[in-house]
């Protein structure tokens, strides 16, 4: 079978770990496999190339994804997914291996109702895909927001100072919960778990009081600015505060030890459902076992709420 390759939407780290599972598993099977530059937009252009095990060396500890990535809102329209269509069928291509986000899901299950063979694998540093426990670049993600945070607490305590840290996640807050965990935060902020700011304000004056030097805060992207907060902090207790907004860093760097297993065997996986004859599906990750379900049961879906959250108000 001749299977084509793409990654779309935002990167994120272990994508080429997924596209070289791909290829390498997918060779090993006896399937050709073709890597699409950036995203559908390569789709639309024809812009595919034969990979073969050669090509996807030295690939695994690599950041980003090799073949590009890209934003195409025109895929929206049938006409434009129906030349993708036609490129696909043109060169014999039978079946599509799709990794990114949302969006990403939302055009392969367009390109899946059109007839063609389509499987999604969740790549996204926000952890926001229902159906998976975990995406691939999430847990490198919260490492640089960890490394991040552990640095500002030096410079905050070294001033006597509240750091606020803004996260990305888009509507989910879990790069907030884990990394806010794993970096002591005393407050996490996210879509689920809005902010008590009477509450936040009270207790930092109690650890003023108590002689702490500092205390970290760390909340999801566009709830609030961050900015704004950092004065009405410093207004209402005194204690001085300073907001850092990580931005695009956190999409960055070599992916982390679980991030090139997930990508791996998402990819192999992937590989192995098209030679069972199964599409249409999305993979994913439960209780450490891998799994697949339909894109319909996936999209619009909700995560359930991050139950880690709890172990903030009693550990910080
Ligand atoms: P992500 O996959 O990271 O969530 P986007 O939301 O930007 O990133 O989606 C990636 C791409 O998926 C979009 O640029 C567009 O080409 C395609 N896409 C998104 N939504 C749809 C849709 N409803 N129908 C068809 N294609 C879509």
């Amino acid at each position: 079978m001749k299977i084509a390759v793409l990654t779309s939407g935002g990167d994120a780290p272990g994508m080429n770990a997924a596209i070289r599972a791909v290829v390498r598993s997918g060779t090993m099977y006896g399937h050709e496999v073709y890597g699409v530059k950036d995203g559908y937009k390569g789709l639309v252009e024809d812009e595919m190339i034969l990979l073969t095990h050669q090509s996807v060396s030295g690939m695994l500890s690599k950041g980003g994804t090799f073949l590009g990535t890209s934003r195409l809102p025109e895929f929206k329209e049938i006409e434009v997914r129906q030349k993708a269509i036609d490129n696909l069928k043109a060169r014999d291509i039978e079946a599509l291996i799709t990794i990114g986000g949302d969006g990403t899901y939302r055009g392969a299950m367009e390109l899946a109702k059109m007839g063609l063979k389509v499987i999604g694998l969740p790549g996204t540093i926000d952890n926001d895909i229902p159906g998976t426990d975990f995406t691939i670049g999430f847990s490198t993600a919260v490492q640089t927001i960890v490394d991040a945070i552990d640095k500002l607490r030096d410079t905050s305590s070294s001033h006597q100072r509240v750091s606020i840290i803004e996260v990305m996640g888009r509507h989910s807050g879990d790069l907030a919960v884990y990394a806010g965990i794993c970096g002591g935060a005393e407050f996490i902020i996210t879509p689920e778990n809005p902010m008590d700011k009477a509450d936040m304000v009270a207790k930092i004056k109690k650890y003023k009081g108590e002689g702490r030097r500092h205390a970290i805060i760390v909340i999801t992207e566009k709830i609030l600015d961050v900015h704004a907060l950092a004065e009405e902090i410093t207004e209402a207790t005194g204690f001085s505060s300073r907001a850092t907004v990580l931005g695009y860093i956190q999409r960055g760097g070599q992916p982390c030890p679980e991030d090139r297993i997930l990508g791996s065997r998402m990819g192999t996986y992937a590989v192995e459902l098209l030679n069972d004859d199964i599409y249409g599906v999305c993979v994913g990750i439960r209780d450490s076992r891998m799994v697949h379900l339909p894109f319909a049961n996936i999209i619009g879906q909700k995560r359930p709420k991050n139950e880690l959250y709890s172990l903030v108000k009693k550990i910080s």
